[in-house]
């Protein structure tokens, strides 16, 4: 198990795990029963093992599910599954934490090849890159739609994989609604903001309420749904200069 999970983490590390042999993640003399049974009885039900799990599961900042950004973590999810990888069943690398949605959503998602190999969380998205971003929809009540815009130099098998993740985990449709309470949220803020401003300063003002609060935002994490739409809408001067207020 030792050595299966050094040749994980070198896969992962260099997005290749779409061409590990599962045959090569056998354990010798234990049948696979008996591994999911190490999982379910050992790791999960018991107080020492329990303690592990606990463990891993509270790795992530904040509690939150490093999948989709959002939401509680409330159990682990095997990278690889330990159906077909039996060896990295208790490896910690391959335990991630993860929400319910998030889990179910998954599923045994196994990549084929390195443009759709799923995202390992620890390993892959540099956490530094901004590649979400998000565009103002222009109506009653206002909405944004958001969408994967990575940076140039990412490689394209990154770039497509990023995006299959925020399809998997219906990240477009998350965003945009927590996005559009948000938006009720702040109305009476910016109304006030752009009242006391007047016609002349008021939509400068509201920008400027805007910029910080994508400022402040970027700088607890650059690729929240938060960062994102703070961004778009200061922005967009339909927004600023009152469409808020649609
Ligand atoms: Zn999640």
């Amino acid at each position: 198990m030792v050595s299966a999970a050094t040749v994980f983490e070198a896969a992962v590390a260099s997005g290749a795990t779409h061409g590990l042999d599962p045959a090569d993640f056998k354990v010798p003399r234990v049948t696979d029963g008996e591994m999911v049974d190490l999982y379910d009885l050992r790791l999960v039900d018991t107080e020492r093992g329990r303690a592990i799990y606990e463990a891993i599961k509270a790795a992530p900042e904040y509690g939150r599910c490093p999948l989709c950004g959002q939401q509680p973590v409330t159990t682990l999810d095997h990278h690889l599954p330990k159906a077909v990888f039996a060896a990295l069943t208790v490896v910690p690398t391959n335990l991630v934490p993860a929400c319910k949605d998030c889990n179910h959503a998954k599923g045994h998602a196994v990549g084929g090849s390195p443009a759709d190999e799923p995202i390992h969380p620890y390993f892959d998205i540099p956490d530094d890159d901004p590649w979400l971003t998000a565009v103002v929809l222009e109506r009653t009540p206002p909405a944004l739609l958001f969408s994967v815009t990575p940076p140039s130099e990412w490689p394209s098998s990154l770039v497509s994989r990023v995006e299959k993740h925020f399809e998997r985990f219906g990240l477009d449709a998350m965003y945009g609604a927590l996005a559009a309470t948000e938006l009720s949220n702040i109305k009476g803020d910016l109304r006030r903001v752009l009242q006391s401003g007047g016609p002349s300063e008021g939509p400068a003002m509201v920008r400027l309420r805007l910029e910080e609060a994508a400022e402040s935002r970027r700088e607890a994490r650059v690729n929240s749904w938060q960062t994102a739409m703070y961004t778009a809408v200061a922005a967009n001067p339909w927004y600023y200069s009152g469409g808020f207020l649609n």
